[in-house]
């Protein structure tokens, strides 16, 4: 503001508000139909948000208009900053300051506006603290209420798993910050788990005493309305309570108030679960496709709900696959209820679909964003319960009547929300239109004055015109000065003398008659007193919605389970998924395994393709003690990536209760699954340097365990050939190791060399994707068979990439004179073995084990 002019009251209020937030938060201030951002944030806002800076007595200004500003705040948020809200608090009046207050600041973990969430994902708000060499961490959904702590002292584990949260903001105190950026600090290994981690991630810093333990409890204990913690099962002395607290001190400086949807917090221990770290969820495209895009992921293939939270629910079972047998049971005989019933779970389905966002619903409500239509989604929702509820009565399935008991009616409330509201609802709550007819007469009375107003005023309008002959005149009304009547300038001499003059218009003059104003005050007063009513009867309701939230809660997730399992129970049925039997065992044993998704994928295809060929099913054995690692060998496109991969999702499937994509299954609960691509296959990540590849083979080497499953797909080809077999050799011998059992391992493999492996190894086998060869070309047949392969293939490869003949011809003579010449080579590559190609494994297998009585797998 330049310096001679003097402060107004307002710009006072403005610069009092803004002081007390940090620079990079941009501020909009109310003003009458506009958000205004005054000074250096005008010109920041004016560039984040596309929009024109003007500049008034120096003061540099942009604005918005208010009912639009739900899309300008998302371009602001979407580009990672923070959006402060000052709103006006009391009706403006006539030559007096309007107060005005912050009612919230937004940012992109704490918002709760449905225009700025994803539906089908979760919202999570992250926290952590590095101390002792443990990890120290929270996580909170707003939206929903999902609040939970950890402390671990595997922190690249729970790092892993943050990247399966998603988070959408995370926090972090200064000094941590400092920590994590600062090289002579921070070790290497933790100073890249970190930068992974904020990579296209919004961090906020807050003050280091955000943490303190004292206070951070007593915030907690506060917002949960608790006096301890034990109810959680969780000790008040547990190393993350300063993570929590700091999580909602940051949530009730947003809201501007303390979040009220939060009323749990849960523990989440890494040893609770199969841990899938970040280079596997990413190989085996868990979350997303190689091509960061929800479609084509494991997530997206397996996801049949129908409601926002059963969809999120899927991804907090994808995030944190479960090494807990029973609840491991209790989903799979869900799945199987439905099945068995499967005339159900279209009709469920159909009334699922009439089922709003209850937990979001519930969370906007309870912290003060109230919007009429989401009201009539509890409406709507309470009113297909029932309808769900008699077709779970009918489903004789111990888990499914567990759940549908938590499945509650309240027909009060529905009964309520039916008569209380209309059945078409303004999104706001000041546009009328909220309160059904015949619910409050006072409300009655004041519409149907209003009513007979609007037709007392077009009556009037029409004496008008009779009495004074005017045709055109017209009674019209606006915000400035309320009721007049218009006649154009060319009937000016028609009017008569008791019409006062109010404004000349170009084309017109305007004029009230007292009758008129009488009128208008009556109509106003009538307004303003239905609006004050229907504001408060809507309170009522929201008020009488609160009372059950309890149960609202309990209800909407028991139907976010029935969704995620009637959906599993159409999968399965749809792509012939069969159960998993899970123990203690050390086995996996797949019978016809598929690829979920590569599956899905050939199919969809295949609708467009006349004669293309259906997924080519295949078995698996591995067993720590017996079959341990099996080596995979085939030319390049015959399918053995296909292969592994698939071993490692049905297992993945097998730990979340979901069906998977086999004849029969059984599977001894994993602790690990390890998934890594050699460096050439990685390419179009770009981060595909020998380096990265070797890094993340160490971690596989460093923390696999007789429990954990790893797939190797042509790991060491990043390097020169020799290199790359020298490593691939000394990594499949450690996993083998001296004792008696090891992690179970698939390795893909071109190096025919490693083929030598089995003789000197107990529990490493040879298999191959078979190919045929016809008339010097190949079929690709995609079947796994014992041996290993004879041959590459690469000039039949070549020929079918379209090499022109003149190419191959050429090569095949350099290949005859190579093989004739052989270089040196330290594996004595004449010894190999000759695949038999024409056995299935697993009969093989069996074969095997009548020769061997050592081995004893069935
Ligand atoms: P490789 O790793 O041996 O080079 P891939 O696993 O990449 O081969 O498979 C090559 C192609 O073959 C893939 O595009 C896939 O669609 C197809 N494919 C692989 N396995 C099968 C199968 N079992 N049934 C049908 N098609 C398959
Ligand atoms: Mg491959």
């Amino acid at each position: 503001m330049s310096g001679n002019q003097k402060e107004t009251p307002m710009m006072k209020q403005y610069r009092e508000v803004r002081a007390g937030l940090p620079s990079n938060t941009l501020l909009l201030f109310r003003l009458g139909d506009f958000y205004e951002i005054f000074g250096e944030d005008a010109q920041r806002g004016s560039k984040l948000l596309g929009i024109t800076l003007t500049a008034r007595n120096g003061l540099k200004m942009a604005g918005i208009p208010y009912h639009a500003a739900g899309n300008y705040i998302n371009k602001v948020l979407a580009q990672g900053v923070k959006v402060a809200i000052c709103e006006q608090v009391e009706t403006p009046k006539p030559g007096k300051l309007v107060k005005r207050e912050l009612t919230r600041i937004l940012t992109p973990g704490t918002t709760l506006e449905n225009s700025q969430l994803e539906s089908i994902s979760n919202h999570y708000l992250l926290s952590f603290f590095l101390k002792n060499n443990h990890l120290q961490s929270s996580w909170l959904d707003l939206t929903t209420g999902a609040f939970q702590i950890s402390n671990s002292a595997n922190i690249a584990d729970l790092f892993s798993f943050f990247h399966s949260l998603n988070p959408k903001e995370i926090i972090v105190s200064e000094s941590q910050k400092a920590f994590f950026e600062t090289e002579s600090y921070c070790k290497a290994e933790y100073r890249s788990l970190w930068q992974q981690l904020i990579s296209n991630r919004l961090v906020s810093e807050i003050p280091d005493f955000y943490f303190d333990r004292t206070n951070a409890l007593q915030k907690i204990k506060e917002t949960l309305k608790v006096y301890s913690l034990d109810g959680f099962g969780i000790s008040i002395t547990h190393p993350a309570i300063g993570c929590a607290g700091a999580l909602l001190h940051y949530a009730e400086e947003s809201l501007c108030r303390s979040p009220e949807n939060i009323r749990q917090l849960m523990e989440y221990r890494c040893c609770d679960h199969l841990q899938v770290d970040l280079a596997t969820q990413n190989s085996l495209e868990i979350f997303y496709s190689s091509k960061r895009t929800r479609t084509g992921s494991l997530l997206a293939a397996i996801d049949e709900t129908v409601t926002p939270a059963g969809a999120r629910l899927l991804e907090d079972f994808l995030s944190a696959p479960s090494k807990n047998l029973s609840e491991i049971r209790r989903r799979q005989n869900a799945v199987k209820g439905f099945i068995d019933y499967s005339a159900k779970i279209l009709p469920i389905r159909d009334c699922l679909r009439e089922v709003r966002d209850i937990p979001r619903i519930l969370g906007r409500l309870q912290n003060r964003l109230r919007n009429p239509r989401e009201l009539g989604g509890i409406r709507d929702t309470l009113q297909n319960i029932p309808k769900i509820k008699l077709h779970l009565e009918n489903i004789a399935s111990k888990q499914i009547n567990e759940i549908d008991k938590r499945i509650h009616c309240l027909p009060n409330l529905e009964k309520l929300l039916l008569s209380a509201l209309n059945q078409e609802l303004p999104s706001r709550i000041n546009e009328g239109g909220i309160i059904r007819e015949g619910y409050n007469s006072s409300l009655d009375t004041l519409l149907s004055l209003s009513k007979n107003n609007k037709k007392w005023l077009l009556d009037e309008e029409k004496n008008e015109q009779i009495a004074t002959g005017i045709k055109n005149l017209k009674i019209k009304y606006n915000n400035n000065f309320g009721y007049f009547i218009e006649v154009s300038k060319s009937n000016l001499s028609l009017v008569p003398d008791h019409y006062i003059r109010k404004q000349t218009m170009t084309n017109a003059e305007r004029y009230y008659t007292e009758s008129l104003k009488k009128k208008e005050r009556e109509i106003l007063h009538a307004e303003e007193k239905s609006q004050q009513l229907e504001e408060q009867l809507f309170q009522e309701l929201v008020d009488k919605v609160l009372t059950e939230t309890v149960f609202l809660e309990v209800t909407a997730k028991a139907l976010a389970e029935i969704d995620l399992f009637s959906g599993w129970a159409l999968l399965s049925r749809n792509w012939d998924y069969c159960c998993p039997e899970i123990d203690d065992s050390s086995i996996l044993e797949i019978r016809e395994g598929r690829h979920p998704v590569v599956e899905q994928h050939i199919r969809k295809e295949e609708n467009g393709l006349a004669g293309s060929q259906a997924f080519v099913p295949n078995d698996t054995l591995l067993s720590s003690k017996e079959q341990q690692i099996v080596l995979l060998t085939g030319p390049n496109m015959a399918g053995k990536s296909t292969y592994i991969r698939q071993v490692a999702l049905i297992s993945l499937l097998s730990h979340i209760g979901c069906w998977v994509p086999a004849k029969s299954c059984r599977i001894g609960l994993l602790d690990r699954i390890f998934s890594r691509v050699g460096a050439s296959d990685e390419l179009s990540r770009g981060n595909s340097t020998f380096m990265v590849e070797m890094n993340e083979t160490a971690n596989i080497l460093n923390n696999s365990t007789p429990k954990s499953l790893i797939i190797l797909d042509e790991i060491g080809r990043g390097t020169s050939t020799y290199d790359g077999l020298s490593i691939a050799w000394a990594v499949i011998e450690y996993l083998h190791g001296q004792l008696s059992s090891g992690p179970k391992t698939l390795f893909a493999t071109h190096y025919h060399e490693l083929a030598k492996l089995p003789d000197v190894f107990s529990r490493i086998y040879n298999y191959s994707v078979a190919v045929r060869e016809w008339n010097d070309q190949i079929i690709f047949i995609r079947q796994v068979v014992k041996g290993a392969a004879d041959r590459s293939y690469g000039i039949q490869v070549a020929r079918l990439a379209g090499i022109p003949d003149s190419v191959i011809e050429r090569a095949k003579v350099l290949l005859n004179d190579l093989e004739n010449e052989p270089p040196k080579n330290i594996f004595n590559k004449n010894s190999m073995h000759d695949a038999r190609q024409n056995d299935s494994h697993l009969s093989t297998s069996k074969k095997r084990v009548k020769d061997n009585q050592q081995l004893k797998l069935f």
